[in-house]
């Protein structure tokens, strides 16, 4: 089942030029894609319309029962909860506590004190970070911080995870224990798409890629395709 369907998208900025133009794919439940492209290519402003911060300008896009045709603007919230978010930047609340991080997206769904309390324990648990639950961001690595962003965005258990260049501020090391944590949430079942420029991390990876350039989809690699 297609748990996203871009149609033919397009989307500028009142440039000459498209940030996206007649962009279609599909993603199917349970896949791990990536999103690549250079800087400039249209990621971000594909990644802004499925999570509907923006309309395309023609084009439809459907995700998780919703489209961005029909969907009225307070259903929009109710799409986000199905969605987890991971930006290159974190966007951790600064005067919150790692805990307290995760537990204000399940709080924003109303969920009980007790429950959130043991869904923020097993989420710090998940990402291997429980010894730091009382740790602010400022006293954790950029692996750290990355890792707790990604268990606030698997709070609400979301359809699709999306991540915007989510190793761009990493090491080596902290790239590649994020990119197995993020296979490992894929193993358990969520749908993953994570747009990247380092295309040296594509190329050893057999999974599937979609390929942006000036805003055209211009290459879909099957997963097992390695190049
Ligand atoms: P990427 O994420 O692949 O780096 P973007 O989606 O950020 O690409 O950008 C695609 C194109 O749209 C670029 O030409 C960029 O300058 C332009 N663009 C992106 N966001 C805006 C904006 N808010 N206003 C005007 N132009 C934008």
């Amino acid at each position: 089942m297609a748990i996203l369907r871009a149609e033919k998208i397009s989307k500028s900025y009142g440039k000459d030029w498209a940030a996206l133009s007649e962009v279609s794919f599909e993603l199917a439940e349970g896949e791990f894609v990536f999103l690549v492209g250079s800087s400039g290519a249209g990621k971000s402003t594909l990644l802004s319309i499925i999570i509907m911060e923006q309309r395309p300008d023609s084009g439809i896009i459907h995700v998780a029962g919703f489209d961005s045709k029909t969907i009225p603007r307070e259903k929009i919230p109710i799409l986000r909860r199905k969605l987890g978010v991971v930006f290159q930047g974190f966007r951790l609340l600064p005067e919150m506590s790692a805990s307290e991080n995760i537990a204000f997206a399940l709080k924003v769904t109303g969920q009980p004190r007790k429950y959130i309390r043991k869904r923020v324990f097993d989420l710090l648990s998940m990402v291997g970070l429980t010894h730091k639950a009382k740790s602010y961001p400022h006293e954790l690595s950029g692996g750290e911080k990355q890792r707790i962003a990604v268990a606030r965005a698997l709070a609400n258990n979301p359809l699709l995870l999306l991540a915007d260049e989510p190793t761009g501020n990493l090491d080596p090391q902290a790239t590649d224990e994020l990119m197995e944590l993020f296979f490992e949430i894929n193993r358990q079942g969520t749908t993953v798409l994570m747009a990247t420029h380092d295309t040296a991390l594509i190329d050893i990876m057999p999974h599937r890629v979609l390929e942006l350039e000036n805003g055209v989809l211009v290459g879909d690699r099957p997963a097992g395709a390695l190049p």
